[in-house]
């Protein structure tokens, strides 16, 4: 997920392992070595690593070769992928710990690189995987009533969705007229509940129109910045790259 220069010939990398979970390695001479580790510890890619283990608890994996299973090379050369991928890795750093594998979320973060990397919608694949990543650690947002009045979610109602609980409160419920309130209209709402019930395989099925999207993507966000109590600071840039229309006009023209 994530690689540094280390030293003069080494460089640390953090990846997350379906066994291992989240740890950090240190790749012994890998700006020099051509062979073992050349275009291979790269950001975002999918490797098979073969290492030793660190000689105390807290210490560094010795990572001794990697061979290369998938570089999603467009995550670096697309502008919006990679903002896309290193938002998701941002979460799935501050979401984890070392050395607390869990396979759902390896499984996860495998399918989100390589649908960012084939896909077309890097915004609804983060929005996917930043659901699904929430549930897997305990954090399913409540999408199907009103937190105050239990009513189900119905339509021609308005919802605010409340970041401190990850629940909703309709406009009945809610004193909050103020512009901050997180607005969720009823078509986002159903959307997200069905991307919830959705197995990975089947979430490219749904479409969100981009109101939809920049409403639930800044719900998601608020949510997790109130978890985690820091600032998420890939978040900027993916959101500022919602809008691609003007920058494709322009590449046309
Ligand atoms: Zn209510």
């Amino acid at each position: 997920m994530r690689v540094a220069e280390y030293g003069e010939a080494d460089k640390l990398v953090t990846f997350y392992g379906a066994d291992l979970g989240r740890v950090t390695g240190i790749a012994k001479g890998a700006k020099k070595s051509k062979q073992r580790f050349v275009n291979k510890l790269e950001e975002f890619s999918l490797l098979r690593i073969f290492y030793r283990p660190p000689r105390s608890p807290a210490g560094l994996l010795l990572i001794s070769e990697a061979e290369l299973l998938a570089a999603h090379l467009s995550l670096r050369t697309d502008f919006r992928r990679y903002a896309a991928a290193m938002y998701l890795g941002e979460l799935i750093v501050r979401f984890t710990r070392d050395h607390d594998p869990d396979r759902r979320l390896y499984l996860l973060l495998a399918w989100a690189l390589a649908a960012l990397d084939q896909g077309k919608m890097p915004h609804q694949i983060v929005l996917f995987a930043h659901l699904h990543l929430l549930e897997t650690v305990g954090y399913r947002p409540e999408l199907s009533r009103c937190s105050a009045c239990h009513q189900p979610v119905r339509a021609q109602h308005r919802y605010i969705f409340l970041p401190g609980s990850g629940a909703l409160v309709c406009s009945a419920c809610s004193s909050d007229r103020s512009s901050h309130a997180l607005h969720l209209s009823v078509q986002t709402i159903r959307l997200l509940a069905s991307a919830q019930s959705f197995e990975l395989d089947r979430l490219q099925r749904l479409h969100f129109p981009r109101h939809a999207l920049a409403e639930a993507m800044a719900a998601l966000h608020h949510f997790s910045l109130h978890l985690l109590q820091q600032d998420i600071h890939s978040w900027r840039l993916l959101r500022s790259l919602m809008s691609d229309r003007p920058l494709r006009h322009n590449a046309s023209a």
